[in-house]
């Protein structure tokens, strides 16, 4: 069997669903279930029926294009990525992975290839937050890792809920069903730009996910108590910015004292209240976000901040009240998969390098149910979710070509 990729083809596709936009190209906003995703929808549909897909989609828009195989009830091997685009963003993020796996099956068809296990190509619905707050909302519901209740109760920015919005958008059903069970899928394989620049600078074409990074946020609100900066003296101060300080920098250290270089932890909004120049601060608002392929090691940093917040409650005279955000498990990727994506580069004698997706994916999800991994291509700077992302036309192909011989070992 000899695969083959049809490069020109694949990016002439890349370029025409980045024509489905509301921004002006270069840049990409493809913002889920809005007139232009839906004709995004249409689009992709007609492009899998044409190569010989049975196209069907849940209550939630995900979209399933499949290839039966000789053994049509066993579960399938699955791949695919999502479409939707954050405002202002590129044209690879997700689209090489919907893409490439429609040219990775296309070329396993025309070789003649004939998949024991179904091949099934995945387009996932709302990997971006943008419209209803929250990422990953079709793998979420897929491996329910998300209640349907808890989805329906989404709203937008315009205030429409879920339902409401999805109705409005063609799709009927009931969440319920959404669900998919625990052996839907043999194996799924998510190819994916890096939007990191590790392989560009190491000059390596692929990279094999071993690993997908979760974060954990939290929200902290402290509150001290105010005055005039020259009325009130140091010893009667209950300053929420200083209290703020020690934490800021309390969580700093219990990242890089985890023992392990894949822990990392951020405060990247700091509000202060009321924020004038001769005003103590009284309110300070922090957004935390802390991240780990490790979940107990993740975990034992959310409890030394819970209890630092604890410690500078009571050292200050502040109040400390913490709010945990959201608080999903990273991810191990399949050996067996793993090996399966290193055996096809391999056979292409094509280098690779093993690494860790510190962004995370609907694969993430799709490990609740599912055996999963990813494959990595280079991005141009490490760029993503800017205009300026950019995948070279030979590393797509080559990314595709590797799920291709992927998807045919994992299939037969
Ligand atoms: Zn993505």
């Amino acid at each position: 069997m000899t695969l083959t990729i049809d490069q020109d083809r694949l990016l002439s596709e890349i370029d025409a669903l980045a024509a489905l936009s509301d921004a002006e190209a270069p840049a990409v906003t493809r913002i889920v279930f809005t007139p232009t995703d839906l004709k995004a929808r249409a689009w992709l549909k007609a492009r899998c029926q044409e190569a010989g897909l049975t196209v069907r989609q849940d209550a939630i828009g995900n979209t399933f294009a499949r290839w039966d195989g000789s053994d049509p009830n066993a579960a399938a091997v699955g791949t695919g990525s999502h479409i939707d685009a954050i405002p202002n963003a590129g044209k690879y993020d997700g689209v090489v992975g919907v893409l490439g796996g429609l040219a990775a099956i296309r070329s396993l068809r025309q070789s003649g290839f004939r998949p024991k296990y179904s091949i099934e190509l995945l387009i996932f619905t709302a990997e971006e937050p943008t419209r209803f707050g929250i990422g990953c909302l079709g793998s979420r519901l897929l491996s329910g890792t998300l209640s349907p209740d808890a989805a329906r109760n989404l709203t937008d920015n315009d205030g429409a809920t879920l339902d409401e919005v999805r109705r409005k958008a063609g799709l009927g059903g009931d969440l319920e069903q959404v669900q998919l069970s625990n052996g839907y899928y043999k194996a799924f394989v998510e190819l994916h730009i890096e939007q990191g620049p590790i392989l560009e600078k190491q000059h390596i074409p692929l990279g094999i996910v071993t690993k997908i990074a979760a974060p954990a946020s939290l929200r902290i609100l402290l509150e001290g108590s105010g005055g005039h900066a020259g009325g009130v003296l140091m010893p009667d101060r209950r300053d929420a910015l200083c209290a703020a300080a020690e934490l800021i920098l309390a969580i700093e250290n219990a990242a890089r004292s985890s023992g392990a270089i894949d822990t990392v932890a951020t405060v990247g909004i700091c509000e202060v209240f009321p924020g004038a120049v001769n005003s103590i601060p009284s309110k300070v608002r922090l957004s935390v976000d802390v991240r780990d392929t490790d979940l107990q090691r993740r975990d034992n940093v959310m409890r030394t901040i819970e209890d630092t917040c604890r410690a500078v409650s009571e050292k200050r005279q502040v109040t400390v009240k913490s709010e945990l955000l959201n608080a999903d498990a990273p991810a191990d990727c399949a050996p067996a998969i793993i090996e399966a994506l290193s055996q096809s580069c391999r056979k292409h004698d094509i280098q690779f390098l093993p690494m860790v997706s510190r962004a995370y994916h609907d694969s993430l999800f799709m490990a609740r149910i599912a055996p999963i991994a990813m494959l990595f291509i280079p991005c141009r700077n490490g760029y993503s979710h800017r205009p300026d992302e950019y995948a070279a036309p030979e590393d797509i192909a080559r990314g595709a070509l590797i799920l291709a011989e992927t998807l045919a070992a994992l299939s037969s």
